[in-house]
């Protein structure tokens, strides 16, 4: 079988390596010397190896996790730029990749609704890296002595527990808010929790509101906390950070909104009003790992978590900051900006774009939604999902547990809602990619199946 596009591929894959090797010669004044022996088998070894046994991200039925199929071209950038081993800590050890990153910076900015004159961003590993970093940034802007409380819903992502722990918030300085109904964090209750701090007199460093929960896909009432903290300006002359955790929803801001709910929509309109956000390019950018983001609303802020200028000429050029001194990691992967850079560009940052995948990806969580809401089989889907995540559960943990076994076993996998926000644990199904109207079918199929056939057994 030939495929054109591969042989396409291919020629291309010799063409960056021919690049690269004059690159190479004119540095070193000689072409490459042969590959070592065994080198080949070995390289084959490990390639057989991940062809055999990797896990099935491109597959329809593949559920499980928040990692989208990632397009060849973006995979080949990295490549292509992982043979100069650009480190972006500087741009002296880097000028093309830092050059990139800075246009992603930009590109995010304006993802999120900020000017990227005023406002800025940069990659760093993920989720993780970039709500310490937020934090790391709300905990020093209230002063390092001043002990602050954090503020988080019970549905956000347990590397904020991490996170806290990490700069320092003792257990009394960390409340976990409540869940509403439909998995978003209950408003009452934070109003509540931070009326209470507020009218004693302590402070609140941050607020973290989720928009796109990994659990449910939930999306937090961002304008509820907004207008929280008006009232706390007003009424006690104290105010606080808002972060959001988009590491997930982020690029679910270029879907048309039409496609969106009424809430989901507000929230998402309300996002450049957040002081900090995180965004995962790795989650729905497409991009290969390792790509978070830290967005930050007004540039300014940096300043709280750095006092001295870069080091070897890493200062910048008046107009872009530069990245070392204000970032939590030193040395990151100038390969990973370009495959990012890569993707915005092939994607495409606008409905269009990122916005046509995952409006694709609503559609067909919204379409297995409805398949389980009517609630005829043991599997039920009791929350119509903000964005592209389903649960279903059968609200027995035993079964649920069960469950995800049995579709494993049928080709269809899917991961467990688990975490502290629920007691049964869930079946957690992800739509990374918009599912063809066949799959879609076949999906629906093989999980009422599957369902079926475990009734008949009970
Ligand atoms: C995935 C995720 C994180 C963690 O991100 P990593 O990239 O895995 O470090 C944080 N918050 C949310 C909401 C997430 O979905």
């Amino acid at each position: 079988m030939t495929d054109p596009s591969h042989s396409r591929a291919l020629d291309l894959v010799r063409d960056l390596l021919a690049d690269h090797d004059r690159w190479r010669a004119a540095c070193t004044g000689g072409p490459r010397g042969p590959l070592p022996p065994g080198a080949r088998d070995l390289l084959r070894t490990l390639s057989a190896r991940l062809a055999q046994e990797s896990t099935p991200w491109p597959a329809p039925g593949h559920l499980a996790h928040m990692t989208a199929d990632t397009p060849l071209e973006v995979t080949l950038a990295y490549l292509c730029a992982l043979l100069y081993n650009p480190n972006n800590i500087a741009p002296e050890a880097s000028p093309v990749t830092t050059a990139l990153e800075h246009e992603v910076a930009d590109d995010l900015c304006r993802l999120v609704g900020h000017d990227p004159t005023t406002g800025w961003a940069h990659l760093c590993s993920g989720g993780h890296a970039a709500g310490y970093e937020a934090l790391w940034i709300a905990r020093n802007l209230r002063g390092r002595a001043v002990r602050g409380t954090l503020l988080y819903g019970r549905n956000a992502h347990y590397a904020w527990e991490k996170a806290a722990d990490l700069l320092g918030f003792g257990r009394g300085e960390v409340e976990v808010v409540g869940v509403g109904p439909r998995h978003r964090m209950d408003m009452a209750d934070l109003a509540a929790r931070v009326h209470r701090l507020s009218s004693a007199g302590r402070p609140v460093t941050a607020v973290v509101v989720t928009l796109g929960t990994t659990s449910h896909g939930a999306v937090d009432d961002l304008p509820a906390v907004l207008r929280l903290r008006e009232e706390c300006e007003r009424t006690y002359g104290v105010s606080f950070r808002i972060h959001v955790d988009a590491a997930y929803g982020g690029y679910f801001r270029t879907v048309d909104e039409a496609l969106l709910t009424p809430e989901v929509r507000a929230a998402f309109r309300a996002l450049p009003l957040a002081d900090s956000v995180t965004v995962d390019p790795h989650k729905c950018g497409r991009a290969p790992y390792p790509a978070g983001a830290l967005v930050l609303r007004d540039r300014r802020a940096v300043r709280a978590v750095s006092t001295r200028p870069g080091p070897f000429g890493a200062d910048g050029d008046g107009e872009r900051l530069p990245f070392a001194p204000y970032t939590l990691e030193g040395a990151r992967p100038g390969a990973a900006a370009a495959a990012v850079w890569t993707a915005h560009r092939i994607v495409g940052l606008d409905t269009g774009g990122y916005g046509r995948l995952l409006g694709g990806c609503l559609r067909a969580a919204r379409a297995l939604h409805e398949a389980f809401a009517a609630g005829d089989g043991p599997l039920v889907s009791r929350t119509a999902p903000d964005l592209a995540v389903v649960n279903l559960t059968t609200g027995s943990a035993d079964s649920d547990r069960e469950w995800s076994d049995r579709l494993r076993a049928s080709g269809v996998s899917v991961s467990s809602t688990g975490g502290a926000e629920t007691e049964v644990p869930g079946v957690r199904l992800c739509v990374m990619d918009p599912l063809a109207p066949g799959d879609l079918e076949r999906l629906t199929r093989v999980l009422g199946e599957t369902a079926a056939g475990a009734l008949s057994r009970v």
